[in-house]
């Protein structure tokens, strides 16, 4: 039975997937149970190129009662999926990496075309997105439990177990990402899937569905519902309410996940949050001045401002203030915007109008209370969800520049004296995803790095996420950590087995 299961698996996986040209990834229907399916009542929503305002296509727009099915069909798959080996989830997790990396630019196409990065960040982001299958798929193997010894006559036996099925509920700004790094770790565990992709941006979801067919991964494993933003908060409620739902993993603002969280309290399911952060970056007086600003530059404006991770506040000391911020205004001024298809472009719009009003508003408020722009600070002249790459100086700690998530592309820069300070600042707010500090003191790098209130710190470094490493944070951006040897632990539970009269 098994073994033939196996074959089954291995027989219909093609070796290498047809090259398509990306616009051969517009997929108009949702994927349940391996079958490509319409809303029940035919509708559609649209989604848009955020560069042009033009319409990319229309997708399936699920509610209520097609979610509860892509459960029941992922329930009943879990039975078969979690029986298969580890071997054998780790070849289908591996075809499913090789796929994506061999269709990489047309994947990014497809999501600089939905999202609007810059093309080349965005084939950064599929080959990121993959290599979540690529370690997962070692890790499938690694799921080692234990044996207790330490009983007469008796011997206590821990073993892992996948904990069924995983809703998964995913944001834009990393379209293909953070789907990946979740159903990576849950595949490779055992645990079949449910995807809602963010309404922006479903088609990158839609192609990682097509890639995992071509892989071979069994129908009902892996299924993604579209749904509009009308649709969502109903298609959310079901998946976070539902007893046949073990693990709801949820990317996205905090508002939203306090949403969640309550929901499934219902069925007190497993849950790992991972929301928002307001990332302080300091600049302490022995940095090297040049180092500090080009990772100042990347850490604010990557994916223009719209990660979790992006410096949100730039905190710098009082002896290199001057000097830091006329450079990273330079550096600034360097951008070129513009649609991320084009060459040389690097950055793109901002994901929509309302996402350009919180950066419109962020600034006046900044800007009233006494900051200078020295750079950018408006809607850019191409139109659209464009805004222009913005520096802000003396930026006081009471505006909402500081105390809110700012996800766009403006840094403000806030003026502190002492390291007891800096800290104090950086850990006076309610979230904690990353930290980042510049500094050439041995003694003072352990110091703050021990001291920040976050789940990752990046020392003299900005780009710092990756598959090998544990991301996650602390205070109310959230619960668990996803990569890393700890990934997969979000869906495995231990069960303790007694064998007595030894
Ligand atoms: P943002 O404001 O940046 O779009 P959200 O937290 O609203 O962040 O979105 C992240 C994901 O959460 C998206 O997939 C979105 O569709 C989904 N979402 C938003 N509101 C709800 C809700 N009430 N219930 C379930 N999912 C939701």
């Amino acid at each position: 039975m098994f073994a033939i299961h196996t074959l089954q698996v291995l027989k219909r996986t093609p070796a290498r997937l047809p090259v398509r040209h990306y616009t051969q990834y517009l997929k108009e229907h949702a994927y349940i149970n391996g079958a490509w399916v319409s809303a029940k009542d035919g509708n559609t929503f649209t989604v848009k190129n955020p560069a042009t305002g033009e319409e990319l296509g229309r997708v399936a727009d699920l509610g209520v009662a097609e979610t509860q099915d892509a459960i029941q069909k992922a329930y009943d798959a879990f039975y078969t999926w979690r029986d298969t080996s580890a071997k054998e989830r780790c070849e289908i997790l591996k075809k499913m990496f090789a796929l994506m990396v061999q269709n990489q630019d047309d994947l990014a196409k497809l999501m600089t075309a939905e999202q609007g990065k810059p093309l080349a960040e965005a084939k950064g982001e599929i080959m990121y997105a993959a290599s979540f299958y690529e370690w997962f798929a070692e890790e499938a193997k690694r799921t080692y439990g234990d044996v207790s010894p330490a009983m007469t006559g008796k011997r206590g036996i821990t073993i892992r177990q996948p904990v069924g099925v995983a809703g998964m509920i995913t944001p834009w700004n990393f379209p293909s990402g953070m789907i990946t790094r979740k159903l990576g770790a849950a595949l490779a565990a055992g645990c079949t899937a449910v995807i809602k992709p963010a309404e922006d941006t479903p088609y990158s979801a839609l192609a990682l569905a097509m890639i995992a067919e071509e892989a071979g991964l069994p129908a009902g494993c892996m299924n993604i519902v579209t749904s509009s933003r009308e649709n969502t908060p109903a298609v959310g409620k079901v998946i976070c309410e539902s007893p046949l739902v073990a693990k709801m993993s949820f990317t996205g603002s905090t508002a939203t996940g306090k949403i969640l969280l309550k929901q499934a309290a219902s069925t007190v399911k497993r849950v790992s949050m991972e929301l928002g952060g307001n990332a302080p970056f300091l600049v302490f007086d022995s940095a090297d001045v040049d180092t500090a600003v080009a990772g100042a530059v990347l850490a604010k404006f990557r994916n223009m401002g719209q990660t979790c991770v992006c410096a949100n506040r730039i905190l710098v000391q009082d002896g290199i203030y001057d000097e830091f911020s006329k450079k990273m205004a330079v550096a600034v001024e360097k951008f070129v915007v513009g649609n991320g298809m084009e060459a040389g472009v690097t950055q793109g719009p901002l994901i929509n109008d309302k996402a350009v009003q919180k950066v419109e508003n962020q600034v006046k408020d900044a800007v009233a209370l006494g900051a200078k722009v020295l750079i950018g600070g408006k809607r850019h002249e191409l139109g659209h969800s464009f805004f222009e790459p913005t520096v802000l100086a003396d930026v006081p700690k009471e505006a909402l520049a500081c105390r809110e998530e700012t996800f766009g592309p403006m840094a403000p820069l806030i003026r502190f004296k002492t390291e007891e300070e800096a800290v104090a600042i950086a850990n006076a707010c309610n979230v904690g995803l990353a930290g980042y500090f510049c500094s050439n003191n041995i003694s003072q790098i352990w110091r703050v790095a021990e001291k920040l209130e976050v789940g990752l710190v990046g020392v003299n470094e900005s780009i710092i996420s990756a598959e090998t490493t544990p991301f996650g944070g602390v205070k109310e951006t959230g619960m668990g950590r996803e990569g890393g040897k700890y990934g997969i632990d979000e869906y495995l539970q231990y069960k303790y087995i007694c064998f007595g009269n030894i």
